[in-house]
């Protein structure tokens, strides 16, 4: 299939990477021209802009930092795709924008979905994404056979923006077990227990997570390469909160996480991936 991707970062790279491996011609943009090389050493196709990735293109994949970045770029792929063309949309982003997008897709005989993944860079490169998608039935099923390349989890889970709102929930989640990791780290060392073998505990027993088998090593070591960045998570404790404000409850450890969070970028860790949530607990004890 004829593919145009748009956002080639830490996630849509080794996104864009695998449909090529699968067999697709993937035509890229980004505003990186270091990506768009990138793209290119793995077998793609560069184009100048979002027009000529989305020209002639059966499906176009964004994969964008923000809401606004797909503001931007979604009423290009309206204007420059084919009718008919299927829009996936897997950045993170305020579920109302995901429903905006659909809107205006259909108004013009185009069809998009909200489709936000969750599993980090590793799960962007090993293809094991979680894909939570919203939209149509009949679209989401078109769209299945090139998710199944990026993703082994894939849950149509409500019409469009729904994709957005489990995010929501995903990340409210996520943030919390890196602020509560961060809690156990800092009360083992300060208690003078080696806080490497206790969390290898932790990571076998009820207290068990992802994050623990993938983070907790590199956590106790203070390495914080991104990854995701803080300043991302910041962006979607901020959907979480808009969320939960919309739907009219109250989500107190959320709203607490999402605090830690803009303290870390606060305190200038914005670039570093979001297991620096550990510095900002740390820094409460010193
Ligand atoms: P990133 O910043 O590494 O990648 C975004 C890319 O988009 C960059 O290469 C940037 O140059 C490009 N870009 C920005 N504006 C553009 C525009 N107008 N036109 C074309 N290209 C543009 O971010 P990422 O980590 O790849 O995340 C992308 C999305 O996926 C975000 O919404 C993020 O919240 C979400 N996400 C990230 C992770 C993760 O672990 N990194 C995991 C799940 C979801």
């Amino acid at each position: 299939m004829r593919i145009g991707f748009i956002g080639l970062g830490i996630m849509g790279g080794p996104m864009a990477a695998n449909l090529i491996k699968a067999g697709h011609v993937v035509t890229g943009y980004d505003v990186s021209t270091e990506r768009l090389a990138h793209l290119v050493s793995q077998g793609g196709r560069a184009a100048p802009g979002v027009a000529e990735a989305v020209a002639g293109a059966a499906a176009v994949i964004t994969m964008l930092p923000d809401s606004p970045q797909v503001e931007e770029v979604a009423p290009l792929v309206v204007e420059h795709g084919a009718p008919g063309l299927l829009h996936l949309d897997m950045s993170t982003i305020r579920p109302e924008t995901s429903r905006r997008v659909a809107a205006r897709a259909a108004e013009h005989g185009m069809r998009a979905l909200d489709a936000p993944v969750s599993g980090g860079e590793r799960g962007a490169i090993d293809g094991t994404l979680s894909i939570m998608v919203g939209g149509d039935l009949e679209d989401v099923e078109a769209a299945r056979p090139l998710l199944g390349v990026l993703g082994t989890t894939i849950v149509h889970v409500g019409p469009a923006g729904a994709g957005q709102t489990v995010k929501a929930a995903n990340q409210l989640v996520v943030g919390g077990i890196y602020g509560l990791v961060s809690e156990a780290i800092v009360l083992l060392e300060a208690s003078g227990v080696d806080a490497a073998a206790g969390l290898d505990v932790l990571a076998g027993g009820l207290a068990g997570s992802r994050i623990l088998d993938l983070k907790r090593h590199t956590m106790v070591k203070r390495e914080f390469v991104p990854g995701f960045r803080v300043d991302l998570h910041h962006k979607d404790m901020g959907i979480a909160l808009a969320a939960a404000r919309e739907a009219g409850v109250a989500l107190p450890l959320t709203a607490q996480v999402a605090q830690l969070v803009a303290a870390a970028r606060a305190q200038g860790h914005g670039a570093l991936d979001h297991s620096a949530l550990l510095k900002v607990i740390e820094r409460l004890n010193t």
